[in-house]
């Protein structure tokens, strides 16, 4: 199939059996690739009512459509499970080579289910499958595992998971090549079935429609993002350089556990700041001429030798302002650990500043964790990254999320847990972003983003089809924020990098699968199958018993207005919330309890 690997992998580590069985053109027209094909096959085969650390769940792995083909920033593969942080149908998105390397070994996804009886490596070396012994890389940091296994085995393509997976820390992450699938703990998914690391290397050439003509818009596409404003300010600062204005100018970023929605002493955690003096080379996902990411050095002082591949905005906020941490270093050291360790830097911020509120009330006390754990100690941040890594102590407790440690404490701190549907929320205060606040309500993980990458609106007023959007007003937000999911998920299909979305969109689209797989597609089929995925990923959770209670936002969201800064005074209420959700379920043609109509389920061929 022109694009297309050709197979899709199914592996059952118990047993060390697997097949191969054919992509078809029926499955790819109707999901792509990427998110789409590896939802299908997930919801397909796992009932949504098993434990996520049951080897019964499977975790799905898949390659953009265009990613491994010559197509700007596509660079992504899409990680599906049922998530053991939030009970979810939980996608996470890479950018490191292994889904490049899939497509090079003739696959199009991976699906694995079962539970190895010890440590397994698994490798895939073009048609060749096996299962090695990994008890000597068991306990090994992310990094160490995989240049062992390179050097042992040669010039794989590794993603594995660090201690915090094989220990079932519920946010821990799978990295690759310094890049993760950092969100909803599907590394603990491979923990949970003994699952050390992946290995492939493949060697095959992708059949396109027409070579010629996508390699000419591949250049014409990357011309055009060369000349954009983001490229320059991307390529020098990071993700993080939007952070002064998201800060100042609209009053959202996210400080002290959500008690305040700006950092006054932001200073040194601005890329502005710290890009000139600590980055010493720009840093990119496989095959992405727009490097976002950077060699982030410390040279002298307590944490001399800290190397990392950032600082990400999300993780500037989590580790920093969440935190009340103003101290660039300390940060970077916190930083590292979690990718060393394999956790999700944002959950991780968001449970240390849960900690250092919990420990400023008096509900957790200096002596049971063993240091001083309040806001602005920048150095409790990497100290708390380590007990949580090691699950020692209180990080035991910790590494089960905020929604569980709020359980657990209990006394009144669910009221300032911080997470929607057991996830932790990025980097945006949504009392001012209130299409972004119906964003994660509605995220099929939780508190995420990405799903609607409503957060472009609600900052800027514009994006796409719209303009004018009144980042605090309730209403369109429902019919807005569908419409965006649908879009946002077509860029996780083709494995597009959602940070080119400010030149590339469905247009480049359309001609690029033109080229490569010689289908034409409009602007409404690309949509269509964007909200037949969503749809689907619905099911699986309304299967998981994931009601409209499930989407709540925190209290503190809904009642505690932003206290200072140009959003002074915003709050998302209760009223607003339940409006905006149902204006959203009326948009998706679902019941007000979130099931899909027979009529809407029929209009998606999901019927
Ligand atoms: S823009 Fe940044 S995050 Fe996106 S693919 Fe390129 S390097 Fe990766």
């Amino acid at each position: 199939m022109e694009g297309y690997g050709g197979s899709i992998l199914y592996i059952n580590l118990t047993d060390g059996s697997f097949k191969k069985l054919g992509m078809t053109n029926k499955f790819s027209s109707k999901y792509l690739g990427g998110e789409g094909v590896a939802v299908k096959i997930f919801t397909d085969h796992v009932n949504p009512k098993i434990d996520p650390f049951d080897q019964k769940n499977a975790i799905v792995m898949a390659p953009g459509l265009l990613t491994g083909l010559p197509a700007p920033t596509a660079s992504k593969t899409a990680f599906v499970s049922k998530s053991p942080l939030t009970g979810t149908i939980a996608e996470s998105i890479m950018g490191g080579g292994i889904g490049a390397q899939m497509k090079a070994a003739g696959l199009d996804a991976i699906a694995i289910t079962g539970k190895s009886k010890h440590p397994a490596l698994l490798l895939i070396d073009d048609d060749l499958v096996r299962f090695e012994n990994a008890s000597h890389y068991w306990g090994m940091f992310t990094r160490d595992a995989a240049k062992a296994i390179k050097e042992d085995y040669g010039d794989f393509v590794v993603a594995t998971i660090g201690p915090a997976g094989e220990s079932l820390v519920r946010y821990a992450c799978i990295e690759c090549e310094d890049r993760q699938a950092g969100r909803a703990g599907l590394g603990a998914v491979f923990g949970s079935k003994n699952l050390k690391a992946i290995a492939i290397r493949g060697s095959k050439d992708i059949t396109v429609h027409d070579p010629d003509r996508l390699i000419s818009l591949a250049l014409r596409w990357q011309e055009t993002i060369e000349k954009s404003n983001a490229f320059i300010e991307d390529t020098k600062y990071g993700s993080g350089e939007f952070l002064e204005w998201v800060n100042a100018e609209r009053g959202v970023f996210p400080t002290r556990n959500w008690k305040e929605g700006v950092f006054n002493e932001r200073k040194k955690i601005d890329p502005y700041y710290w890009a000139p003096r600590y980055a010493i080379k720009n840093k990119a996902c496989f095959a992405c001429t727009k490097s976002c990411g950077k060699l982030f050095v410390v040279r002298d002082g307590p944490y001399a030798g800290t190397v990392l591949d950032g600082i990400e905005y999300e993780t500037l906020y989590a580790l920093g302002s969440q935190c009340g941490n103003p101290d660039i270093e300390a940060l970077a050291r916190a930083n590292e650990l979690c990718d060393q360790y394999g956790i999700d830097t944002i959950s991780t911020g968001v449970v240390i500043g849960f900690v250092m509120e919990l420990v400023e009330k008096g509900l957790i006390s200096e002596e049971e964790l063993g240091f001083d754990c309040r806001f602005g100690i920048a150095d409790a941040v990497p100290k708390m990254v380590e007990l949580i890594g090691q699950r020692d102590g209180l990080g035991a407790l910790f590494g089960e999320g905020v929604l569980r440690i709020s359980k657990t404490i209990g006394r009144g701190c669910e009221d300032f847990a911080m997470h929607v549907k057991g996830m932790e929320p990025p980097a945006y205060d949504v009392r001012g972003m209130k299409g972004m606040g119906l964003g994660f309500m509605t995220s099929s993980r939780g508190a995420c983003h990405l799903r609607s990458g409503f957060y472009a609106l609600d900052l800027t007023g514009k994006f796409w089809r719209f303009s004018g959007v009144d980042r605090l007003s309730p209403i369109g937000k429902g019919e807005a924020v569908k419409l965006m999911e649908d879009f946002m998920m077509v860029y996780d299909c083709l494995g597009v990098c959602k940070f080119s979305r400010g030149f590339f969109k469905i247009e480049g689209f359309i001609e690029l699968l033109d080229a490569a797989i010689g289908k034409s597609f409009t602007e409404e089929d690309l949509l269509l199958i964007g909200e037949r995925i969503n749809n689907l990923k619905q099911l699986f959770n309304l299967g998981a018993g994931i009601g409209r209670e499930s989407y709540r936002l925190p209290k503190r969201i809904t009642h505690e207005p932003i206290p200072a800064g140009v959003s002074k005074g915003a709050v998302l209420t209760v009223e607003e919330a339940e409006r905006m959700l149902s204006d959203y379920f009326t948009a998706r043609g679902w019941d007000e309890n979130g099931f899909p109509t027979k009529e809407k389920l029929a209009q998606l061929g999901l019927g």
